[in-house]
């Protein structure tokens, strides 16, 4: 269930410097635990934004990483519902951790691969692609699983999920955004702007 008083729920047990967590989409990344495979705090903002999250809907997070994406649906509203897919084992326990610490342990973690781990899941309202999009199968099994009038959201940061995104945008319509986000940072003495990489995202109501 949603924590009422909005703080990270690990901390107020350990009693230290417990953190108020902002209502907005886009809490730092250092909030979660995470090995870089995160979607960083801006993009994911805009993510959350495009998946436009109501009460009670159920969102695939597929290619959950540290399950940011999951995590922030989950704390949106009260009886909200979400399902993180992903690969890797390790990362899969890490989103556990995560969702224990941000006190959503109702998002549930199924570890493995889609498309093959999609299968029997309950139909969404809401899909989020950030990771295995490119692979065979995966876009066509979200798009077939989708619930009529949902939303499905992906990512791309390679090339090739670049051109199987362009390709469904041609085929499908829906929205075509593209995020470059800069960061200033040190150069000699001096401060300079470091370009993230550029992130296309696709937006598309089935
Ligand atoms: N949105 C995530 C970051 C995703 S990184 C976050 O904010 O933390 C992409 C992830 O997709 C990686 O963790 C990778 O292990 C996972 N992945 C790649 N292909 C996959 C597939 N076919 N099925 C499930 N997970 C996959």
């Amino acid at each position: 269930s949603v924590n009422p008083l909005n703080v990270c729920a690990v901390e107020v047990v350990a009693g230290v410097d417990a953190r108020i967590l902002p209502l907005a989409k886009g809490l730092d990344d250092g909030l979660f635990e995470h090995d870089g495979q995160i979607t960083k705090r801006e993009v994911r903002a805009l993510t959350l934004s495009a998946l436009a999250p109501r009460r009670g809907e159920l969102l695939w997070d597929i290619g959950a990483g540290s399950g940011s994406i999951g995590i922030e649906w989950m704390l949106s509203a009260p009886a909200m519902r979400a399902i993180a897919i992903e690969g890797s084992a390790e990362r899969a326990e890490r989103i556990k951790r995560n969702a224990a610490l941000f006190g959503v342990p109702g998002l549930a973690v199924v570890q493995g691969s889609a498309p093959a781990a999609l299968a029997g899941l309950a139909r969404p309202d809401a899909i989020f692609v950030g990771g295995g999009g490119s692979e065979e199968g995966v876009m066509a099994a979200a798009i077939a699983a989708l619930a009529s009038g949902g939303r499905l959201v992906a990512n791309a940061v390679t090339t090739q999920m670049e051109t199987v995104l362009l390709e469904h945008h041609a085929r499908l319509g829906g929205s075509l955004i593209r995020i470059d986000i800069a960061r200033a940072s040190p150069v000699g003495s001096m401060t300079g702007w470091r370009p993230a990489m550029p992130v296309t995202q696709w937006s598309w109501v089935k």
